[in-house]
């Protein structure tokens, strides 16, 4: 199959690629490089089932493909907040084009989402049928909203233009290819860690979040993606081990061997204080779930990082 994925040089979305070429499709690759990076898919580059166009997803689109990734957006609080109006447009704009296109193509659509459509979640752990607590002017919801609008986008072009849709609600991933910049606390405190520098840990550390890793998140994508036209989601996919902050940093300073120690620093703005998917749905439509263990999951991604820093 001819397969676009927007957003293909990002994070995800160059891991995506290399597991659909592995699978024997062509892979149009479209990003504008706003976080993701050449180096990302630099190994792609020469092969013949690849190709790499620089373009905005704002602006409209014409190519021919059998399926469509929409994963363009930038997805770190640094990033997104950085230029808020052009998230929401890429999220708004980005998905108009990219169902446009699939409606004229006739092409199945898969929307990469968040969970941060739950924003500070008064019911844990997070079911599908929650309709979140999102604040719609803070500092998040260009990102918040922008996502939530999206996936009305895509109910809309379903029910309307009986579109096949596929609404996956991704929460925390992490792996090798993170951006070692963009704030996430993955990155964030490998990299701390690495250096011996102060873990910065944001309010008490007392708030959670699940991690999920990168392989098995892309494996339940490609499994929606692939699924029956009948499974539109919205569908939760991420880790459901749930770790407090103060928790993943002890054991990011345990697998580093690091001298560094904590460092509490203000609380962002509207920054959620549990989160943890309830994944019934990804294991009874998709017998899907995550295989790779907290610990497991950060030594890969301590490699990669080290051979980052040593470059
Ligand atoms: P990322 O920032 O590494 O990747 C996003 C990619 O989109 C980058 O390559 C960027 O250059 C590209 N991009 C941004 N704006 C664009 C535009 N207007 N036109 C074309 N390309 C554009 O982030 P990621 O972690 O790989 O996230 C990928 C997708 O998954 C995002 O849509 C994000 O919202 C979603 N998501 C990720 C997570 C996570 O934990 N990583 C969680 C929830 C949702
Ligand atoms: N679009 C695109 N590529 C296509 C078809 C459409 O980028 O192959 C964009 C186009 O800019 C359009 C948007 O998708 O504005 C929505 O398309 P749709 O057909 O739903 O609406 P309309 O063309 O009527 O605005
Ligand atoms: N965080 C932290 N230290 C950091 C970066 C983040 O304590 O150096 C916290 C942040 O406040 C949030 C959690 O870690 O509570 C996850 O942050 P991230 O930006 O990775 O993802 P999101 O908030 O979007 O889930």
């Amino acid at each position: 199959m001819n397969i676009l994925i927007t957003g293909g040089a990002g994070f995800l979305g160059s891991h995506l690629c290399d597991a659909l070429i592995e699978k024997g499709h062509d892979i149009l690759c479209v990003d504008n490089f706003f976080t993701g990076n050449k180096s990302n898919i630099s190994h792609l580059l020469t092969n013949p089932n690849f190709t790499l166009i620089r373009h905005d997803v704002t602006f409209p689109l014409y190519v021919e493909v059998d399926q469509i990734y929409n994963l363009a957006c930038p997805a770190s609080p640094i990033h997104y907040q950085f230029d808020p109006v052009q998230t929401t447009k890429t999220s708004v704009h980005g998905a108009i084009n990219m169902l446009g296109l699939a409606k004229r193509l006739k092409a199945r659509i898969l929307q990469a989402s968040t969970s941060e459509v739950y924003g500070d979640p008064e019911i844990h752990p997070q079911t599908e049928e929650y309709w979140g607590r999102v604040n719609p002017i803070g500092i998040r919801s260009c990102y918040d909203e922008g996502k939530r609008c999206a996936e009305t986008l895509f109910f809309d072009y379903w029910r309307q233009h009986k579109l096949e849709i596929k609404v996956m609600r991704i929460f925390n991933t992490y792996g090798p290819r993170m951006h070692p910049n963009d704030g996430r606390v993955v990155s964030n405190f490998i990299v701390q860690a690495l250096n011996n520098k102060p873990i910065t840990i944001y309010g008490d550390g007392s708030q959670t979040r699940s991690f999920c890793y990168v392989d098995d998140l892309i494996t339940g994508m490609i499994k929606l993606m692939e699924s029956h036209k009948s499974i539109t989601g919205p569908i939760n996919m991420g880790n459901p081990s749930e770790f407090t902050m103060i928790e993943l940093a002890e054991l990011v300073i345990k697998l580093t061997s690091s001298r560094s120690k904590l460092k509490f620093k203000p609380l962002p703005e509207d920054d959620p204080k549990q989160r943890q998917p309830n994944i019934s749905l990804a294991k009874s439509k998709l017998n899907w779930s995550p295989k790779v263990s907290l610990e497991e999951g950060l030594n890969k991604t301590i490699i990669y990082f080290k051979n980052l820093l040593d470059k």
